[in-house]
């Protein structure tokens, strides 16, 4: 007798083709603009504009690149406090430690999951109460969905500082009609391997402010002056996204509106099946916004249930299904001990109680129903 055959592997979010995208790369090769920046490069950040509404766009080599262009643009200096969402990956806040700044970490709402408006008011009325303001605030739009733009945009106006939107995870997402990243003076957004949409790795930072995108490309290209020669009066980086992976981009720009609709089907299919069990509760949606749900993000009350985040992880990995944790927050990183912080319990529930299951588009209704086969294997059978 064999073995029986482990399980296929079902992945957190891998990456979805469409059918362009190779064609796409393929006249890169033929025109040979594999490098440096080219044709599909200028096409795929018009389509950007265009698709996000917004009057400029610079493809780079990842969200964290284009995130770090932005904090180097609103001028953080070295001792500069920058407020900054706790509850999101590292990425968010590590620009700006890239430029000597100190993260200041603000709290999670529950009704978004994202950047609670009124610890950012509070946070702001202490600084201001010492005379102080940060150089700016990241506000990042976690699992897809939007943050309480009109209420942080309200209270960051009226203290006069600047917003980044961390638009990595919300490709395609809406708030009010208009897409995530609009939102701030720059917005970001990735194009990682997990991300909704790829380019293998890729990003683009946006702003309807085109000086300030026709600076980051600059900077973002080794800085260099016009001149003949080589000069260079600033620092720069080697930021730019090649032709080739903007190639790839373009198609699947064509097919976002597939993957966001896919994403929610997803969603939607997971929370038929397991909201009756005692404690699940899934990602709410903010009123007026609508998440690309990229990935589907559930809780499990300990006064509900006896079954813990870490249960329901273990069972799934027993089935060869990759899940995770929802993301530790950044004040709790020990990279970041000693960050002061405003708030901190609501980010720090999610954690302890949340985990993200299998939400890529390519999945099949089959890999769906042994997810959830899984997950109510681990609750008592009734
Ligand atoms: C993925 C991600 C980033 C970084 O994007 P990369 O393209 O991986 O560099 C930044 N912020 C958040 C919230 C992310 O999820």
């Amino acid at each position: 007798m064999s073995a029986p055959d482990p399980k296929k592997r079902i992945f957190l979010s891998p990456p979805h083709l469409g059918t362009a995208e190779r064609r796409h790369v393929e006249t890169a090769f033929d025109s040979n603009w594999i490098a440096p920046a080219g044709p599909h490069l200028t096409a795929f950040e018009a389509e950007m504009r265009a698709a996000c509404g917004l009057r400029a766009a610079l493809g780079v080599s990842s969200g964290s690149a284009a995130l770090h262009l932005a904090v180097r643009l609103l001028g953080v200096q070295p001792g500069d406090e920058v407020f900054c969402s706790t509850f999101t990956f590292v990425a968010t806040a590590n620009p700006i430690v890239y430029e000597g700044g100190r993260p200041v970490f603000i709290d999670a709402e529950d009704r978004s999951w994202n950047m609670d408006p009124a610890r950012l008011d509070e946070a702001l009325a202490d600084r201001a109460k010492q005379g102080r303001r940060p150089r700016a605030i990241i506000v990042a739009d976690i699992y897809g969905q939007c943050a309480a733009w009109d209420e942080i945009r309200a209270v960051a106006d009226a203290h006069g500082v600047p917003v980044i939107e961390d638009a990595a995870e919300a490709v395609g997402a809406t708030y009010h009609g208009e897409w995530a990243g609009r939102f701030g003076v720059l917005g970001v957004y990735s194009f990682n391997g997990n991300k909704i949409i790829t380019t293998s790795s890729g990003g683009m930072l946006v702003s309807d402010d085109p000086a300030l995108i026709e600076h980051a490309q600059k900077i973002a290209t080794q800085a260099r002056d016009a001149a003949p020669h080589y000069q260079h009066s600033e620092l720069g980086y080697n930021y730019r996204m090649s032709n080739v992976l903007a190639g790839i981009g373009r198609g699947q720009l064509e097919v976002l509106a597939q993957r966001v609709e896919r994403r929610r089907e997803i969603f939607d299919f997971y929370r038929r099946a397991l909201v009756d069990l005692p404690g699940v509760d899934f990602m709410p949606e903010l009123p007026g916004s609508r998440s690309n749900r990229w990935l589907t993000c559930l809780t499990l009350d300990p006064l509900q249930t006896r079954v813990s985040r870490d249960d329901v992880l273990a069972a799934l990995a027993a089935d060869n299904i990759e899940a995770r944790p929802l993301w530790k927050p950044l004040h709790q990183q020990p990279l970041f001990r000693a960050a002061p912080r405003f708030g901190g319990a609501v980010a720090d529930r999610l954690f302890n109680r949340g985990l993200c299951l299998p939400s890529g588009s390519a999945m099949t209704e089959d890999d769906l129903q042994r997810v959830v086969d899984v997950v109510r294997g681990v609750f008592p059978q009734p």
